[in-house]
């Protein structure tokens, strides 16, 4: 079994093989079906050996989350961790934030999802219901579904004219160089499945009846604009792939693939934030001696309404 300082190391790798470079990106050339960076196991055990594995990540995940948030919480540190997930439908946006963001601490954890904006919400910069969702300080934010539907589902349904989705890459950037630059560290994941999965995931919300309350027909209309969505998802991806805030595309067709990667990606970067635990000035003897107080005094001290312990 891997140590821990084996798990931030393999973490690490995986950060580096599944990251874009800034430029183009061919979605076509990455399969679906692969596994970057997962160790070799035999054909059987590997979805068992990444349950257990993203597990043992969780752990870790929750101990440098805790160590994160008690820094917010003393003012020592801003630092907080921003994952925005993004994918086609049955991409599996909701089975990660069950799978890998279940394992963290969900007192330090603040979810979005990002749905069709409201009429508030249109009358404003597509960008402001995103910055009033931004984690604060010591927390992990998830958006499941993001800004980036603003150049996705809004260009391929042209729901905005060109002139105005095309300067959104640029605004885009901005907003995240600002965030990262203020303590936000962005981890831009697109989870990458295949015309083929998608067609057998959407049959089975059809043909499974605890399935079946997740279908929207509207889903089935999206399919039939696969390549315009791959297109933007590619422009996207390209254009907003930046050294500041990168976008990773974690091949998705094997669920247990894809919950390890993610996992992995938050490890790597929390384990690079370094945030320790904040430094506590106490009189550490004088409280553990008030704590202990003189045995038989204090009750006979104790404040009217503080009802002794044991007391029924
Ligand atoms: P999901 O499909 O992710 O499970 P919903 O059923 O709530 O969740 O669907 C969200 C819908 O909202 C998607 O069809 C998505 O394209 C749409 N949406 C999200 N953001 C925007 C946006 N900025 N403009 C238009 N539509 C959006």
């Amino acid at each position: 079994m891997p140590s821990d300082g084996d798990r931030v190391r393999l973490a690490r790798r995986v950060r580096r093989l599944l990251r874009v470079d800034p430029g183009s990106v061919d979605l076509g050339a990455i399969d679906p079906r692969s596994t970057p960076g997962f160790p070799s196991r035999p054909g059987k055990g590997r979805k068992a050996w990444s349950r257990a594995e993203v597990a043992q990540i969780g752990n870790l995940l929750s101990a440098y989350q805790e160590r994160m948030y008690a820094a917010a919480r003393a003012g020592t540190s801003r630092r907080r961790l921003l994952l925005v997930l993004q994918g086609t439908d049955c991409s599996g946006k909701d089975g990660t934030v069950r799978s890998v963001v279940g394992a963290l601490n969900p007192l330090g954890v603040q979810i979005k999802a990002f749905g069709a904006p409201t009429p508030e919400e249109l009358a404003h910069h597509f960008l402001w219901r995103i910055d009033r969702a931004m984690p604060p300080a010591g927390y992990v934010g998830v958006f499941n579904r993001s800004h980036y539907e603003d150049v996705l589902v809004a260009r391929v349904r042209s729901l905005v004219p060109p002139e105005v989705w095309r300067p959104r890459y640029d605004q885009i950037n901005s907003f995240e160089a600002a965030a990262v630059a203020d303590g936000v560290a962005v981890i831009k994941v697109m989870l990458h499945i295949s015309y083929e999965e998608q067609g057998r995931r959407l049959r089975a919300r059809l043909e499974d009846p605890t399935k079946r309350w997740k279908f929207d027909p509207a889903d089935v209309d999206d399919r039939d604009r696969w390549d315009e969505y791959q297109a933007a998802y590619a422009d996207a991806i390209a254009r907003c792939s930046t050294p500041a805030a990168p976008w990773y595309i974690v091949p998705a067709d094997r669920k247990w693939y894809r919950n390890w990667a993610t996992a992995n990606l938050l490890l790597a970067h929390l384990a690079d934030l370094a945030v320790d635990y904040p430094a506590v000035e106490l009189d550490l003897a004088a409280e553990l001696a008030r704590l202990d107080g003189a045995p038989g005094k204090t009750s006979e001290k104790r404040p009217a309404g503080r009802p002794q312990r044991n007391a029924r």
